[in-house]
């Protein structure tokens, strides 16, 4: 199955994606982590998408396409995967669906999680990551049991360098303006499964597993 988790910044798809990619035994794509390895990593995709990041901004359709690309051949991702973080507009969903159709697939499955802007900034503004394993935790939604280091790993926490006020209305406005025409795209194919992604991410985790779950049952019939 080909699935993809849409919704602004701090709608949870990270968390969820990771999540579901167990309880799915199929690969987490997030191209926002791929960049970010790049960009520790110091390699000429990472220089390129730096500033571009720390802006807020959306690093170039060709890079990130090309990267997720590279990706999207490697083996494991053979029966499938969960991508968080691509497409973020319609050029890059349009590749998508060309790069998928030349292996004779397609996306099955999108699900929105749909988010108000403050429970956004205040998921956004007291997010803390761990260095190690890429765990979430909050500030005051989900506190580490100690202090900025990881529950699952014990690796360091720390707070992305694009979690900060200016650039987290940057990256609103830029989700409104390029990525929120995407809910459209995938409606009109019938692809689009929306929740309400406000509350508990445990309760949202399950309603995705239900939605999944149905829709393999009516495949079925
Ligand atoms: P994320 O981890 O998904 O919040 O992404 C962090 C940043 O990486 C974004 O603000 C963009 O600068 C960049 N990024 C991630 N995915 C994409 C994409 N599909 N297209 C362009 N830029 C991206």
């Amino acid at each position: 199955m080909q699935m993809i988790l849409l919704g602004p910044p701090g709608a949870g798809k990270g968390t969820q994606a990771k999540t579901l990619a167990e309880r799915l035994k199929l690969p987490h794509i997030s191209t926002g982590d791929l960049l970010r390895q790049n960009v520790s990593s110091g390699s000429e995709l990472g220089k390129l998408a730096k500033d571009f990041m720390n802006k807020g901004a959306l690093v170039p359709d060709e890079l990130v396409t090309r990267m997720l690309g590279e990706r999207i051949n490697k083996p494991d991702v053979k029966g499938g995967f969960i991508l968080d973080g691509y497409p973020r507009n319609i050029s890059q969903a349009e590749a998508l669906d060309d790069m998928l159709s030349k292996k004779n697939k397609e996306i099955d499955f999108v699900v929105y999680l749909d988010t108000s802007e403050p429970v956004v900034i205040q998921r956004l503004s007291g997010r803390l990551v761990c260095s190690s394993c890429g765990a979430n935790f909050h500030t005051t939604n989900m506190p580490p049991k100690v202090a900025m280091v990881c529950d699952n790993c014990n690796g360091k926490l720390y707070q992305r360098s694009d979690d900060n006020p200016g650039t987290i209305k940057k990256r609103l406005q830029v989700y409104l303006e390029e990525s929120s025409p995407l809910i459209k795209y995938y409606s009109d194919r019938n692809k689009l499964h929306r929740l309400s992604a406000d509350g508990d991410k445990d309760i949202v985790l399950n309603e995705i597993i239900d939605l999944v779950e149905k829709s393999n049952d009516t495949d079925k019939v």
